[in-house]
């Protein structure tokens, strides 16, 4: 599909384009999600891995959607900050 990763559930015979539903297609998305699912926890991860650090900002990586990524970012900064509150950066 979108990476390199060629073992991942995605990769057996799915339309890729399952992967890149438009926001409401919402049949779409928890059908990608589904196989997602099925994807081990290392793949899953490199896959999402690959999306938050290119900043891809669309289809469904590591189980998530743009949105919910951006969410995780979100959280994920915040935590940051709330740590460097605490302990300051070093
Ligand atoms: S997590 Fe990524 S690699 Fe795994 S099935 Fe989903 S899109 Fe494919």
């Amino acid at each position: 599909m979108k990476t390199e990763i060629t073992n991942a559930p995605c990769q057996q015979g799915v339309d890729p384009e399952l992967f890149f539903p438009d926001p409401t297609e919402y049949e779409k998305i928890r059908e990608a999600k589904l196989i997602c699912g099925q994807c081990d926890a290392v793949t899953k991860n490199k896959c999402l891995t690959f999306a938050t650090e290119n900043g891809v900002q669309y289809g469904i990586f590591g189980g998530l959607t743009d949105h919910e990524r951006q969410l995780l970012r979100r959280r994920e900064k915040k935590k940051y900050r709330q740590y460097v509150s605490v302990i300051g950066e070093y």
